[in-house]
């Protein structure tokens, strides 16, 4: 067998042209969403994420602010920009780029912004809500994730899911809404004895661990789905996630490439996110 390409690029710009067509609407009846990115420092990767996020907003007809503050900055200023931003009537999400330098405490931040403009899904009242099954902000990889398997026509209910990685931000998530969706889901991280068993027991594994090719494509039970959310940059300048993917191919039905795959879908998800947050605050639900 040789696995479908599950075409993150494709599903991520279809979703941004009915994000698109959304704020349009919203636009003409006197709503724009907006979004503000705030950056400490100067770490290249976040450099470009965030230029990212801003052109994506510009693309879609979505405000946005991007507000860059000096590595020296203290907590005490960076928690007043955040109050400042929740209190902002034409801002609907607020996102911080992390990792944030050493010194700031990256939880204070999180749960400084208000629950209703966290278009991250970081904040722990969001992560709450997920786990009891309330409408809420959806962390943006996991829930590009979601819309990948469904654009893909993967049904979940009862499928054995194996989640390998459980960040706050992705792998837990990842599996609450897989269970969410029926799954059996089994989460796999650095103390699981049996990793290869786990993953070839597997209906669909969702792998977020960020090592480059762990997970061996011979582990892969024939048909299964793969979600590869890891990217991984080897010295020779390639990105690769955390499946080998050559290998998992020829065993999965279907499969996601990196770079190609989840990593379109995310900041789809937090235009998305922000749109929801809008439509809220201007009762345009
Ligand atoms: P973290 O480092 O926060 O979490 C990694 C997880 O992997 C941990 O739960 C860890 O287990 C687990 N792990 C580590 N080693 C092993 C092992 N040998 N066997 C099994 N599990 C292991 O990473 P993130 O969740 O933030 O990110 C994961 C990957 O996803 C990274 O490659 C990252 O770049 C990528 N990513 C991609 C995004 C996208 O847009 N596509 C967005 C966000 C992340 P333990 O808890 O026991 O330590």
């Amino acid at each position: 067998m040789t696995a479908r390409i599950i075409d993150g690029k494709a599903i991520s710009a279809k979703r941004r042209e009915q994000i698109a067509a959304r704020v349009a609407e919203m636009v003409a009846k006197g709503k724009r969403p907006g979004l503000v990115v705030v950056i400490v420092g100067e770490d290249p990767a976040s450099q470009v994420y965030v230029r990212n996020k801003v052109k994506a907003c510009a693309e879609t007809g979505i405000y946005s602010e991007k507000i860059e503050m000096p590595e020296t900055t203290t907590q005490e200023e960076l928690l007043a920009v955040v109050h400042e931003l929740n209190g902002r009537d034409d801002i609907d999400g607020i996102l911080v780029q992390f990792p944030l330098p050493g010194h700031l405490d990256e939880d204070a931040v999180i749960e400084a912004i208000v629950p209703e403009k966290d278009v991250d899904g970081f904040h722990p009242e969001s992560i709450g809500r997920l786990v009891v099954g309330k409408d809420t902000f959806v962390s943006c990889t996991p829930a590009g994730v979601m819309v990948l398997l469904e654009e893909s026509g993967v049904d979940l209910s009862g499928k054995e899911v194996c989640v390998v990685g459980r960040s706050n931000n992705v792998g837990k998530p990842a599996a609450l809404l897989c269970l969410a969706q029926n799954a059996t889901v089994t989460m796999c991280h650095s103390r699981t004895r049996d990793l290869p068993g786990h993953v070839g027991a597997a209906d669909v594994v969702i792998a977020a661990v960020g090592r480059p090719e762990m997970i061996k494509g011979d582990w892969i039970k024939e048909g299964a789905v793969v979600i590869d959310i890891g990217i991984n940059r080897l010295d020779d300048g390639r990105l690769v996630g955390d499946v080998e993917f050559e290998t998992a191919k020829q065993r999965a039905s279907a499969i996601t490439p990196v770079p190609g795959g989840v990593g379109p879908m995310t900041i789809a998800m937090l235009l998305e996110n922000t749109v929801m947050s809008a439509a809220r605050s201007a009762g345009l639900e």
